[in-house]
């Protein structure tokens, strides 16, 4: 079993993904998506663009925390989701090293 994995019932994930809702709408997320640069890649985009994602995804006991949520592309939202945790990471450093 992944020693990482912390089971989410589906109560919490429900209230967590309500408070994503509320924090999108709020001025807090309007600003930092105005900035319109996706936290992994860190390219430019038109912030309409930009979807919120969580670092630590809800299903794995994340928060909708503003700590814990970020500005992110489509595409890396994308690779994000075909991806395992662990070839995530990989990726991510590909990014930082370029
Ligand atoms: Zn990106």
């Amino acid at each position: 079993m992944d020693v990482f994995y912390i089971p989410v019932d589906d109560e919490t994930q429900k209230r967590q993904r309500q408070k994503a809702r509320d924090l999108r709408n709020s001025q807090w997320w309007k600003r930092r998506r105005s900035q319109g640069i996706c936290h992994y890649c860190n390219k430019v985009f038109p912030p309409k663009e930009l979807t919120m994602d969580h670092l630590v995804p809800v299903s794995r006991g994340g928060m909708s925390v503003k700590s814990n949520v970020v500005p992110c592309c489509k595409a890396c939202n994308t690779k994000k989701r075909q991806l395992l945790p662990l070839e995530w990471d990989e990726y991510m450093q590909t990014l930082s090293n370029k």
